[in-house]
């Protein structure tokens, strides 16, 4: 790539011999990038453990550097240390660090409360043989009682030993910006990483948006609903639209960029060569 930025994807586990077989083409398709690792995600409650095992080692074992995600809800300490042996045995180096959303009528969260808590625990049972990325919210996380208090939850994370951070996707880079001001005038100076969702599919996108707190702003939201039933003019609005967005973070100068690929290539494909003609 032109700039030489650091690069990241984020992948599901598959769950079908069709999407194993489709991440590995995607993944061929995402390697000419040059990427710093892929992550893959984890299901809250552990309901995607060995799913998320199976893919980091078979992405491991392709010669590239693999983050598993790690959610703590419902999990105990025992759980985690078991994963944390599997992932340290494999040479795995890397992870993503969660709390997880909190299922509905969740009566147990287990041993851990947040994700800090988490954080603490493998510094705890590893050192520093993890590097470790926590999440961070720009538009704040919807069970955020204020700005103040997911900041200092934020630092929280941080504090406990968190050495680099991926922001939840947003499609405002002032917020970005103010939340990573926010961070220098406390004292966080961790890198923090924008996570970048390219647009895929109005509907889906949207219901997301709304679950995890995500703003979409009118203007845009307005235009890609006139393209609902118009996909490849929603597309390419999306891809110029995130096109700018990550143009406008490397002109600001942002460590890497995190792509959310939802397990495809070919939008982010376009949107990367789209940063190279700059
Ligand atoms: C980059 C990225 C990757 C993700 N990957 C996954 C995944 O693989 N699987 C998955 O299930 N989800 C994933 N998520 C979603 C994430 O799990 C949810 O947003 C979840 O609700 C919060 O997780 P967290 O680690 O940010 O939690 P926390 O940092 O624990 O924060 C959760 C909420 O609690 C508050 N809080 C935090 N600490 C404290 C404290 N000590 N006292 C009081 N309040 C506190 C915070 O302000 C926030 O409102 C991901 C999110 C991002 C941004």
């Amino acid at each position: 790539m032109k700039q030489n930025i650091p690069l990241s994807f984020e992948f599901f586990p598959p769950k079908t011999a069709e999407g194993i077989a489709n991440l590995r083409e995607t993944r061929t398709q995402l390697a000419k990038f040059n990427p710093e690792f892929f992550s893959v995600t984890f299901g809250a409650g552990g309901s995607t453990t060995d799913r998320t095992k199976e893919t980091v080692f078979e992405i491991q074992a392709e010669g590239y550097q693999a983050a598993p995600h790690i959610s703590c809800i419902s999990s105990s300490k025992e759980e985690i240390r078991t994963l944390l042996s599997a992932y340290k045995a494999k040479g795995i180096k890397r992870l993503v660090t969660l709390r997880g959303d909190v299922p509905s009528g969740e009566v147990s969260v287990g041993d851990f409360k947040y994700a800090n808590e988490l954080v603490s625990f493998i510094r705890q049972e590893a050192g520093d043989w993890f590097h470790l990325e926590v999440a961070a919210y720009p538009e704040f996380h919807p069970e955020a009682l204020s700005a103040a208090k997911d900041m200092a939850n934020f630092k929280r994370k941080v504090d406990a030993g968190a050495d680099s951070a991926i922001t939840q996707y947003f499609y405002n880079a002032d917020a970005y910006f103010r939340f990573v001001d926010s961070c220098e005038a406390d004292g966080i100076t961790i890198p923090i990483v924008p996570g970048i969702m390219p647009i895929y599919n109005y509907t889906q996108l949207a219901r997301f948006s709304g679950i995890c707190g995500a703003e979409i702003p009118r203007w845009l939201r307005l235009r890609l609903e006139a393209y609902a039933d118009d996909m490849p003019s929603l597309r390419a609005l999306g891809i110029d639209v995130v096109s700018e967005l990550c143009e406008t973070l490397l002109s600001w100068g942002v460590p890497s960029l995190h792509f959310y690929t939802l397990n495809q290539a070919g939008i982010i494909s376009k949107i990367i060569e789209n940063l190279d003609k700059k």
